[in-house]
This record gives structure tokens, sequence and C-alpha cells, in this order.
């Protein structure tokens, strides 16, 4: 049942000519797979529809060649050829009563035209920003004409599709609408550029031709961003103000938020739920039109006040509906306590910047609805009654657990620790990576609920213990350590200095409390962000940190999360001193022997301790203990041993839950041998890829 305090959730609201039956409001996110995958997207948006999000979006759509975004793989409306695509995803999304939103854009100068091979137009001539390094042109008359007659025909081809809101994308620095409001884009001197409303016409424009043209069926909404945080190089607050206050009335629906993506999308490590009130609050005071922001928010109180308080009158959200895609109907069906919630890792954004289909840290289904037909909700019972010994406590048994509990399966989790949640519970403590715990906690509350899964904490187990138990199946999730030695991606032998040598420590040291002394020199070869995330935690223990790496950034996998700027900027703040494409050649007295990446030439560095963030090594004694004993297994009736997750390969925290999941749904299913999922294949029509 649900919470009274709720029901403003539930309400419906009218945008435009359509209606939405509550206030829950999935807005426009890249995934990976858009005009591609077509079948595959249609089935992600659909899982959410079903879930009960009252508006389902596409991520962005191009409208032309022009405006080509490969390799970004998004939505396409270039002609009719491309309607089929998105009808497939309208009608599923249909089909579980909710609204189809398409976010049309042209991305001018912020294209790239790899594919298309047209050249990049702009409000003025301008560097392009992906792509080749090459020039946008400055669009003359004819091109802005073209332009909204491009868009105008996207948006009926949108109708045509089936979509109920058509919105026009004027945020993130991704579209000419935007960029002909930004004084740094546009430098024009004809009534499209210079003053405000001069940069305001074409907006202006556009958001009448698609009101003309499609809104008797469709509303209208605009995509804004309210702020860039670029000072007066970009679109600041005021400024937005005035913008808002000029086009008030003049879409059927204010979609704003941020600008650009990673101030936007930000890491929980970087942004509470919530971060973007101060720069959206002043919308809903100056239009009477419905309003949707976001906010990464879980929490239904934290949603209703944001309503309440007149803040936003839809509870737009992207991250929060891959991690939970049910997380309205579990509000509405009064399971807050289900509700899966998103712990920020941005790992979601890395499928859209790695080209491929989108994955989820927290949901393991994310992304394979269609390929392995996995729903986030559902899963196939147990096809016997056989009992399962999953061991080690981590991400990887948690869901493996889980999932097997779900299917009705015997379970028993042993942890040889007196704490569930293996690295996640290490790692939420490390400084800003508290909300990671929520993978744990959100296993451990449905485990809890199962009176099929039995966990024993404190219990480290042997082969012996293993052989005694009696399971037909054990499941080995024993987890990973990182190496001390220094081999890595380019060191491919352990560097000497390192090998017993107290003065080196690797992340596990300092998650269990052991701090180095400073000055301390961190070595990481890693690249993503755990190097960033001990120099934090190092710094607020009062050391001297060196943040060396033989890459020629820091942290630089982690452009994909979006977490590199801000990872730069916390590490200015903390006044951690960067020593980039730099290897080590030695380690003694107090004394680190650098060498340059590039020219070879020696350094040195004066610390007190290493700390080496280069490669792990997976846990798997137990494993291989057991493997040596398969004589036994007969006798002890166990018929498979499986390794999963960092116990077989190290990964991230999305690995091992995959590995855990996945575990789960194969047990008594027969072995693939070949593609284990489908795949689309492309023929010379769009529509074609939709026959079965
Ligand atoms: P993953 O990410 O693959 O889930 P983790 O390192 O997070 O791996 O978790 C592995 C867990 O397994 C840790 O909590 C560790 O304490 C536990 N573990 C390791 N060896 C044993 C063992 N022999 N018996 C029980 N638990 C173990
Ligand atoms: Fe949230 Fe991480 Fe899942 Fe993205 S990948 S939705 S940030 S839990």
């Amino acid at each position: 049942m649900r919470d009274p305090r709720y029901d403003i959730l539930f309400s419906p609201m009218a945008i435009g000519p359509v209606t939405a039956k509550n206030r829950f409001f999935q807005v426009p996110h890249c995934n990976g797979m858009g005009h591609a995958m077509p079948l595959a997207h249609a089935a992600m948006r659909e899982v959410k529809a079903e879930g009960g999000w009252a508006v389902i979006a596409t991520e962005e759509c191009e409208i032309h060649p022009s405006g080509d975004v490969s390799p970004y793989v998004e939505a396409r409306l270039w002609d009719d050829r491309d309607i089929p695509a998105l009808a497939l995803m309208c009608d599923k999304v249909h089909a579980h009563g909710a609204l189809a939103a398409v976010e049309l854009t042209h991305n001018g100068p912020t294209a790239s035209n790899l594919y298309s091979r047209e050249v990049l137009i702009a409000p003025s001539h301008q560097p392009s920003k992906y792509g080749y390094p090459a020039q946008a042109r400055a669009m003359d008359k004819q091109d802005i004409a073209n332009y909204r007659r491009w868009h105008r025909e996207a948006a009926l081809r949108g109708m045509r599709a089936g979509m109920d809101i058509i919105y026009v994308y004027c945020g993130h620095d991704l579209s000419l609408a935007m960029h002909f409001l930004q004084r740094r884009r546009n430098h024009r001197t004809d009534e499209y550029g210079g003053s405000l409303d001069n940069r305001v016409r074409l907006l202006r424009e556009v958001l009448q031709d698609t009101k003309e043209a499609v809104g008797h069926r469709c509303a209208v909404a605009i995509r804004f961003a309210t702020e860039e945080m670029l000072g007066p190089a970009g679109i600041e607050r005021a400024e937005a103000q005035d913008i808002v206050g000029m086009l008030a009335e003049l879409p059927d629906l204010w979609d704003v938020n941020v600008a650009a993506w990673y101030n936007d999308s930000v890491p929980s490590r970087f942004a509470p739920e919530g971060a973007q009130e101060p720069f959206i609050d002043f919308v809903k005071k100056t239009t009477s039109k419905p309003v949707v922001g976001v906010g990464r928010f879980t929490s239904p109180d934290t949603m209703v006040s944001q309503i309440r308080r007149g803040v936003l009158d839809f509870i737009g959200a992207a991250r929060p509906s891959i991690a939970d895609p049910f997380l309205p109907k579990k509000i509405e069906e009064g399971r807050i306590d289900d509700i899966r919630e998103c712990i920020g890792c941005n790992l979601c954004v890395s499928g859209d910047n790695t080209i491929t289909p989108i994955r989820c840290t927290q949901n393991p289904t994310m992304g394979e609805e269609w390929r392995k037909d996995w729903h986030p909700e559902r899963i196939a019972p147990a096809k016997s009654s056989m009992k399962v010994l999953v061991v080690g406590g981590g991400p990887a048994g948690l869901e493996a657990a889980r999932a097997l509990g779900q299917r009705g399966y015997e379970v028993h989790l042993a942890e040889g620790r007196r704490e569930l949640g293996g690295r996640v519970t290490r790692e939420a403590r490390l400084p800003g990576l508290a909300e990671w715990a929520r993978v744990r906690d959100w296993r451990l509350g449905q485990i809890r609920r199962m009176n099929n899964v039995a966990t024993y904490l404190d219990s480290l187990l042997t082969a012996q213990d293993v052989l005694d138990f009696g399971a037909e199946h054990v499941v080995i999730a024993t987890g990973c350590h990182w190496r001390r030695d220094g081999y890595g991606r380019t060191h491919g032998e352990a560097l000497r200095d390192f090998v017993d040598n107290p003065a080196v420590f690797t992340p596990d040291d300092i998650m269990d409390g052991r701090l180095p002394d400073g000055p301390v020199a961190l070595y990481d070869d890693d690249y993503f962000h755990t190097g960033s995330v001990i120099a934090e935690a190092l710094r607020k223990a009062g050391r001297e940190v060196f943040y060396v790496t033989p890459d020629d950034t820091i942290a630089s996998w982690s452009a994909h999360t979006l977490d590199y700027r801000h990872i730069q900027w916390r590490m200015a703040e903390l006044g951690v001193e960067q020593v980039v494409s730099h290897s080590i050649t030695g380690f003694a007295d107090g004394r680190l022997s650098l060498e340059h990446a590039w020219s070879g030439k020696p350094r040195t560095l004066d610390c007190a301790s290493v700390v080496t963030i280069t490669s792990r090594l997976p846990d798997d004694a137990l494993y291989h203990a057991i493997a040596a004993r398969e004589a036994d297994w007969a006798d002890a009736g166990i018929r498979t041993v499986t390794r999963i997750g960092d116990a077989l390969a190290p990964g991230l925290i999305a690995h091992a839950v995959y590995a855990g999941h996945r575990y789960a749904r194969e047990l008594d299913e027969p072995a693939i041998d070949g593609v284990p999922f489908k795949r689309h294949f492309h023929t010379a029509d769009a529509s074609d890829i939709l026959k079965p």
C-alpha cells in the first residue's frame, strides 16, 4: 500500500495536449544502443514504462546528417526510414500507459560528422569540439532556414513515429539552439547575434516552428541549461533567468538542468542528491508551464519536497531510472525498501563514452533486456532443488546469493569477515564513496527477507569446510587484493625495491587503516578513480602527496565516467602535486627514482613511503585447493565449483555484480556454446533491422 505522503507523486499532470499519469519523468539519456540497436533500445525503454515512469524520453536524436555525432550512437531521424526504429519504442512505451518523448537536436559545431563527412556548421566560424581537429563554418541565412526546416521535418517524423512529446534541445553545450545563445560561440552581427533578444531569436523560432508543426497533437518541450559553470564565458543564471522569462509560456514543458554533461551527471563523490536546485529553482517562478529537473533523486521524501516547495512538477531521472527501472512502481506499492538506489558511480555513462551498450553497477540487467531477455524484476524459477554454497559476501557473492534466492534455490552465503559487502564495504569508507555501500545494502535488504538464503559471518572457509558442507553447487566469490610489487601495465615484472619493503603500501592497507608516513608518492598505473580517492584520503590525513603516473595525465579512464574534471579540481583543491609521464625505476633510502616516459630523463623524489595502485591478483587459493581435490567431489555431493567476480579476474564492482547475476541466471540452464546473446544484423534499410 502506498504511503499517502507520496500521493502527490502519483497525481496526473497535463503537458500541453497530453497528460502524464504521474510525476516520474525519465529524461533523455544516452545508452550506446540508439539507432544502431533499435530492438535493444526499445526493450530498455519498455522496462522503464512497465516500471511506472509516466514519460520515457529517447537520448539526443540527430535531425540531419550535417549534425552527425558519430561515433556516439544516439537516436536518429534523418529521414522517413528512421521512423520505424522509434515507432517500435513508442509502441512499447505506450503499451504500459506511458508517454514517449524524443529529444531532437542538431549539434552544429559539437557534432562530429565523422560518418557523414559533411562540413560542420555553427553560428560563427569556430573550431570543432569532437571529430577531426577541423573547423565549423558560419551559417548563412539559407543555412538557418534549412536548419529550421530539418528540425520541423524531424518533429513531424517524431509525431508519425508516435511520440507524444517533441523536445527542442538547448542544453549541455550540444545543440545549435544553445550555441546561438552563447556569446563565445555566436559572434554574429545580424539579427541572430549580439543582443540577448537576437541570440534567443533562433531558439524562439524553432520552438514556434515545432509548435506549429506538431503542437496540435504533441507537447513541445525545451531542455534548457540554466548554468554552464563557465562564468561570463558561458550561460549564467542571470542570463538564463532572462531567457526563461522571454520564452516562459512558449514551450509546454521546461526540462531544466546545468551544463556541460559533467556538471549535470556529477558522480556522487562530488555532488549529493538534489544538487541542481540552486541553479534551476527560479524556473517554476517564471513560467506557468510544468517544470522537470534532475538531481539523482532516489528518496521519495526528497521528491515530494521538490514538488511541495515549488521547485519541480516532475521528478526527472536518468541514473535513478537506470539503477531501478521500477522505482515509481515500488513507491506506488509502498515498497520503499525495495528501491535499488543509484550509487552515482557513472559507469552507465561509460557505455555511451565507449560506444557500447549501457551498463549499470546496481542493475546488472540494464542493456540486457532484449539481447539476454533479462528483466530487472523477474527471473526464472529454480529448475532443481539443489543447494548452493556461495563463498564470499562481496558484490559478486551477494548478487549471486540474492538472485539465486529469488529463483528459489536454497542458498548458503559464507563470509570470512565480520561484515558483508566485501570491497564495497571497505571502499565506501574512503572519502566520497559512502553511497557505494548501497550495492551491499540493497542486496542485504532483499536477502534478509528470503527464508531460503542463510548468511554466515566470520566464516573463513577452507577446502575441507566446503567439501564437508554438502552443497551441490559451490560459487567461489572470494575477491582479490592489490599487488604490492608494482607489476601492471607499465612494469612487466615486479619492481625489486618494492618487494618486502615496509614503506610500500597498497589501497588495501589504506582501507584497513594502515596509513603510510609522509611525504607519500602514490604510483597510479591503474588510470581510473582509485588513485585520486587514495590521494584524497592521504591528504585528509595530513600527508603530503605526490601523484605519480606513467600516463600523460592522472585518472585518464575517469573521463568515461565524467569524474575526470572533478578529480582534477579536487586534486588541485587538496594541493596534491602531480608528476605525470614518469615510471618508477627504484625506491631506496627515502628516495624514489623515476624516469620520464618520453625523454627517458631520470628524476628523484624524496618520500617516506609509496602507495602502489597498479594491478590486482585474485584471491583464488580456496578455488585451487578445492579444484585439487576434485576426486573427492562426488562423495561430498559437489557437482560444480565456479569462480566468479574478482576471484576470477579483478574488475569493477559492476563486473562483480554482473558475474553474480549471470551465475544465478545460468544455473541449471544448458551451456551456450557460441554467442551468448541476440545481436542486431544491419541491412540496407533501418526498417529491415526490425524484422524478426
Ligand atoms: P567481488 O568483488 O568479486 O565480490 P570482494 O573482494 O568484494 O569480491 O569480496 C570477496 C569477499 O570474500 C570478501 O568479503 C572476503 O572477506 C571474502 N572471502 C575471501 N576468502 C574467503 C573464504 N575462504 N571464506 C569466506 N569468505 C571469504
Ligand atoms: Fe547509478 Fe552507477 Fe547505475 Fe549509473 S551505473 S545508474 S551511476 S548505479
